[in-house]
């Protein structure tokens, strides 16, 4: 099972490290802020395989969890009535080999699942797909090809066109989204973004996450010094701006 869903040995190592068997950092007990129309926990998952400077969970991709999923289970249990849904997030939730029970156990409780995912395993997104496991993704955009790995330090962008190219094809209801920071991507970076998903036929809204500068990020991010000029944005897909001023 491992071996089948964990492509590579950093990513397995990381699972082991992670203590498979608590893999949940933290609980959001509630939100409704998260899955749009929904009234949600979150799952914070512990480790990712990328490491983006500007990551605002630096202690969830660092940490080992701390909560089992049979205690989450549990968690979501009590719940019943009060929330119809649950957001399987972190870290990256997709590391972990035992996802797809996870969500076959958190189905038969009746509650819809979103995932925020950076899209490097899409093997996984289709098993979930296929078995009506998943209601929505969030799936990261992180850069264009070309500056991938120098953002990401992760060098499989082929996983990630793997897993758009599936939702699109699939006419999955998910976003694309990508959070910008203008000392890391610029204008060409995300017009390069946007025009590839007009590209492969993508359907949705393009979200536009500005960064917004906290201390203690994953690379000890800086404020943002350039300047963005959304004007020269094009409009091949909608847009939607967040968290600019
Ligand atoms: S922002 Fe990057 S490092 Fe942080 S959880 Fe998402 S993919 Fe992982």
């Amino acid at each position: 099972m491992l071996e089948k869903q964990v492509n590579t040995k950093s990513e397995h190592n990381l699972l082991r490290d992670a203590a498979i068997n608590k893999p949940i950092h933290s609980i959001t007990k509630f939100t409704t802020l998260d899955y749009p129309h929904h009234l949600a926990s979150i799952f914070w998952f512990a480790k990712c395989n990328m490491a983006c400077p500007y990551c605002y969970n630096p202690q969830i991709v660092r940490d080992t969890g701390t909560i089992s999923l049979d205690e989450a289970l549990q968690f979501l249990q009590s719940r019943k009535g009060r929330l119809d849904s649950v957001v399987l997030s972190g870290g990256e939730c997709t590391l972990y080999p035992h996802l797809e029970a996870f969500c076959e156990a958190i189905k038969t409780l009746d509650y819809k699942i979103k995932i925020d995912t950076n899209g490097s395993n899409p093997q996984l997104l289709t098993t979930l797909i296929e078995k009506n496991l998943v209601d929505y993704i969030a799936l990261d955009y992180k850069a264009p090809q070309d500056k991938y790995e120098t953002l990401t330090r992760y060098r499989h962008f082929e996983r990630f066109e793997q897993s758009l190219e599936l939702l699109i094809q699939n006419h999955f209801p998910f976003e694309v989204r990508t959070t910008l920071h203008s000392d890391l991507l610029n204008i060409h970076d995300i017009n390069a973004i946007i025009e590839s998903l007009h590209k492969k036929g993508y359907q949705g809204t393009y979200f536009l996450q500005n960064y917004l500068h906290v201390e203690q990020t994953l690379g000890a991010t800086k404020e943002q010094q350039n300047q963005f000029d959304l004007s020269k944005l094009t409009p091949l897909v909608p847009i939607e701006l967040r968290n600019f001023r």
